[in-house]
């Protein structure tokens, strides 16, 4: 049995009464939180395996990065001057030099971006893209946990619908069963625009027959509601309301472009949640803003995510959440409308919430699974001010995360990886990254 005790440490429990603990300790034991207090109650450090000092640091629950596509890290940097949230954006960075991608791509992209989220204190991540197999694998070997949404893009071709259907449902059969950390789901990419309507009628039936959510991309582009105004006279999210979408758990990730009917569809429905990417949303120079305070007002659970880091270019949840806090301000007209709080709870139990993992994670809570995070608070950008939360969202970053754990194991030690150094996972990213843009040259050339 395997038990560590942290003590001396400032906790940010984010748990149901948002409790800051100074001079705080977490026990974990096989995995699981197994106690946390202030010093008046600290158990004998004896009683564990290892007992460590983490005075000057801070202690919380790991961050949920809410969407992401991974082996996007290779697109990293060449995305300038294109909005991704456009279909014709998309098209040019993205989905051309994408044909060329091969599935032995994927594995030391993944294993790079796993890398680097738990550089910055990320320990649970919902991922959408191809070549799901490659990724849980990569995701297995870093130790991290995630919603795997098999992606499926179909564009008019019927066939392929089919026959990606058919592999989705197969990887949800052997996932389920792998006993990692690894959850799968499914992944309509964009509704309507590349996923016809009985597609996601049959998308529907088999989340639900499998009891898992869809995460997908929606009111992201311009083109996700035009496309459903020409042909039905709805918004996306209303036709897909209509087709039965959201007796699933559906996490929609951008949702720039949402009226007031549409939160309220949002609101009514038993499991939907959003994904805000605040990052991706500025940078694609979309004038549309998500509506977080008014989908919080009306109850909707609102999570934090990067996105993929060609639109962002970063993994770092703690910018992330700046980023969501400035641009709700600026929105509304309101200084700091989303209190500090409320961005760290977003960035954590919300986004477990929104994966339907909040009995399971995002808190520091007994009975949890031990995803904790240390954050050094001797670090620059953290002055003696009471309140951490205002410290750690408007002058924090991902490097001052020290260490991490995912079910009790250690990870990231004093900044170090465990499982296998940086350096190497950067070597072979770097292999991958030229074979793969080689191909696409040569394929580019051969057009
Ligand atoms: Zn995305």
């Amino acid at each position: 049995m395997a038990s560590t005790l942290i003590f001396g440490a400032t906790l940010l429990t984010v748990d149901s009464e948002d409790r800051v603990l100074d001079d705080g300790w977490i026990s974990f034991v096989d995995g699981r939180i197994s106690g946390v207090g202030t010093a008046s109650s600290r158990p004998a450090s004896a009683e564990f395996d290892e007992a460590l000092d983490f005075n000057g640091k801070l202690v919380m629950p790991g961050f949920v990065n809410a969407h992401t596509h991974a082996a996007m890290v290779l697109f990293r940097g060449r995305a300038e001057g294109q909005s991704l949230l456009t279909m014709e954006g998309w098209r040019n960075a993205i989905r051309e030099p994408e044909l060329a991608m091969l599935p032995e791509d994927v594995g030391p992209a993944v294993d790079l971006s796993c890398a680097e989220m738990l550089l910055s204190g990320t320990t649970t991540f919902c991922e959408q893209y191809f070549f799901a197999e490659d990724i849980a694998d990569a995701i297995g070997r870093s130790g991290m946990r995630a919603v795997v949404a098999y992606g499926v893009v179909q564009l008019g071709d019927e066939q392929k619908g089919r026959e990606e259907m058919a592999k989705a449902i197969a990887f949800l059969e052997r996932q389920r069963t792998a006993g990692g950390r690894v959850i799968p789901w499914l992944g309509p990419h964009a509704p309507y625009v590349d996923n016809s309507e009985d597609l996601l009628r049959e998308e529907t039936a088999v989340a639900t027959r499998y009891g898992v959510g869809l995460h997908l991309h929606m009111a992201a582009g311009p083109e996700d509601n035009e496309e459903t105004m020409a042909r039905y006279g709805l918004t996306a999210t209303a036709a897909l309301e209509r087709d039965g979408f959201f007796q699933a758990r559906v996490h929609a990730a951008h949702c720039l472009d949402l009226s007031d009917d549409d939160i309220a569809i949002f609101a009514r429905a038993p499991q939907a949640s959003v994904a805000h990417c605040a990052s991706a949303s500025l940078r694609s120079g979309r004038k549309g803003i998500c509506p977080v305070r008014a989908l919080r007002e009306a109850g909707v659970v609102v999570a934090i995510g990067t996105d993929n880091v060609a639109a962002n270019n970063s993994y770092d949840m703690i910018a992330e959440m700046r980023v969501a806090g400035l641009l709700a301000g600026h929105r509304e007209g309101v200084a700091q409308v989303i209190s500090s709080r409320d961005l760290i709870r977003m960035a954590t139990i919300e986004g477990a919430r929104a994966l339907g993992l909040e009995d399971e994670i995002g808190s520091l809570e007994p009975g949890k699974a031990a995803d904790i995070i240390a954050i050094d608070l001797d670090a620059p950008g953290y002055s003696d001010c009471p309140d951490i939360a205002a410290l750690l969202v408007y002058s924090g970053s991902g490097r001052d995360v020290r260490d991490v754990w995912i079910g009790g194991e250690r990870l990231l030690s004093d900044r170090r990886l465990t499982r296998r150094a940086y350096a190497e996972i950067r070597a072979d990213y770097r292999r991958g990254y030229r074979a793969f843009w080689n191909r696409v040259d040569a394929r580019r050339a051969a057009a």
